[in-house]
């Protein structure tokens, strides 16, 4: 048994935290804020089974030329996002080519195909059954042509790594769907995903478990880390605490703040919104409106509308006008009802050039270890990495583990 420190409290953090007390350490986890306040808070909380291939960067000039002028609703930029982020962006524009894109998915639909068993556990445990919904995640097209296509990938995902779904035609989802107000092309409908009415809530009740069965959880800084004789130390709320190793899991901040230790690791910081909406009539499941970029999510505060994605810097004023045109577009689609009041939530996806999250010991840094980089599924896929670095840590690493390693992913 070894003391260990694990350093932020989102849901790759906890799980952390968890696998490693599972394996009879004594862990303290810490975070400026208390659990499940960040990005694992404001996440459109679907469990995506179906992601089994992470999302390359699109590489055709007709959709790079649309994003440029704004024309998609799924991505939006500042010039300052783009500079700032320029070297991580054109790693992951190398790495999204064909070939290197399905060497990355065999990888990263392994993660995903074990996520709801990986889940499940920790949700009986931590009894939140009650935040959990087993319908599926739909993709909803209201052109033809994109459900034909859509319907295409969907076979493909079968045939190549087993993801379970249903090609619906739009009449029949409506009736499926009461709550829709216009009758889409059609729906694919991916049956084996899960989803959280709370992504948050479900985050801190793992942190709670993690705390029943003896773990420590504190408010400390990530700045005051400090690399003692034999381990490392932090400030503590009643003075410093010292482990033997310590596990970064700091989700969009980890890059900036591995350079104190004189890692360059870039990433690519892909911004999001949320809003909810006093919806009269829910839709029984998450869905993604393809057209707009945005993804519905029935909610315990209401109906959840999360937005796609914004390459600006991560100090960059908050900017939802993604948020504001689909909610504009959105509403032929569902009646969303009235804005709830809420101050703007601004959560940022943590993502690697790669596509590949990054768990395991740093390189020539003894007892630094890091999980982070989950981009679009990291609340799907915090138990999962977990679960793999804690394996690692015991000294049996899996194939797995070592391909998501800083050791073979800094080269
Ligand atoms: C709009 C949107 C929708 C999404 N939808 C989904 C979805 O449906 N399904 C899915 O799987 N994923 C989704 N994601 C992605 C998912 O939310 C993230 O990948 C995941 O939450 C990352 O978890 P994390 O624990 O790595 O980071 P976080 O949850 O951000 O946790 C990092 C923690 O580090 C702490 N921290 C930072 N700096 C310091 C410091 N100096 N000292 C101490 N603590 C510090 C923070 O307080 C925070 O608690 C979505 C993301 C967005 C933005």
């Amino acid at each position: 048994m070894s003391e260990i420190l694990v350093l932020g409290a989102g849901m790759v953090g906890v799980s952390t935290a968890l696998a490693l007390q599972a394996r009879g350490h004594a862990v303290t986890l810490a975070d400026r804020r208390a659990p499940g306040l960040e990005t694992s808070y404001g996440n459109a909380g679907v469990i995506q089974v179906e992601a089994a291939e992470p999302y390359p960067m699109p590489r055709d000039p007709m959709t790079l030329a649309r994003m440029a002028l704004g024309r998609s609703n799924d991505i939006a930029y500042s010039p300052a996002g783009l500079l700032h982020q320029s070297g991580a962006l054109w790693r992951y524009f190398r790495a999204s080519g064909p070939r290197r894109h399905k060497v990355v998915s065999q990888i990263y639909s392994q993660l995903t195909a074990r996520a709801t068993a990986d889940h499940q556990p920790l949700i009986t445990a931590s009894g939140s059954e009650n935040l959990i919904a087993r319908d599926g995640l739909a993709l909803l097209f209201r052109k033809a042509i994109d459900f034909d296509a859509a319907a295409r990938a969907a076979e493909h995902l079968r045939a190549a790594y087993g993801v379970a779904s249903r090609a619906v035609d739009g009449k029949a989802w409506q009736r499926e769907e009461p709550a829709l107000r216009l009758t889409p092309a059609g729906a694919v409908h991916y049956t084996g995903s899960w989803s959280a009415s709370d992504p948050g809530g479900l985050t801190a009740a793992y942190a709670d478990l993690f705390e029943r069965q003896g773990g420590r959880i504190l408010l400390a800084d990530a700045k005051t880390l400090l690399r003692t004789g034999s381990g490392w130390q932090i400030d503590g709320p009643d003075g410093p605490i010292t482990t033997k190793a310590a596990v970064l899991c700091l989700g969009p901040w980890t890059g900036s703040y591995l350079r104190r230790f004189g890692l360059r690791v870039p990433m690519v910081l892909k911004r999001g919104y949320h809003a909810h909406y006093d919806a009269p009539l829910r839709p029984r499941r998450p869905f993604l409106d393809a057209d707009n970029g945005v993804v519905l999510s029935p909610m315990t505060r209401g109906l959840r509308m999360a937005s796609g994605a914004a390459l600006v810097p991560m100090d960059a004023a908050a900017d939802p006008r993604q948020l504001r045109r689909a909610e504009a577009a959105v509403g032929t689609l569902i009646e969303l009802g009235p804005r709830l009041e809420e101050p703007q939530w601004v959560g940022t996806r943590p993502c690697l050039p790669s596509m590949l999250p990054m768990v395991g010991a740093i390189p020539a840094q003894s007892g630094l270890w890091v999980n982070f980089g989950h981009g679009h599924q990291g609340f799907t896929l915090g138990p999962t990495t977990a679960t793999l670095l804690a394996d690692a840590f015991e000294g049996a690493p899996s194939e797995l583990q070592k391909a998501l390693s800083p050791a073979v992913q800094m080269i």
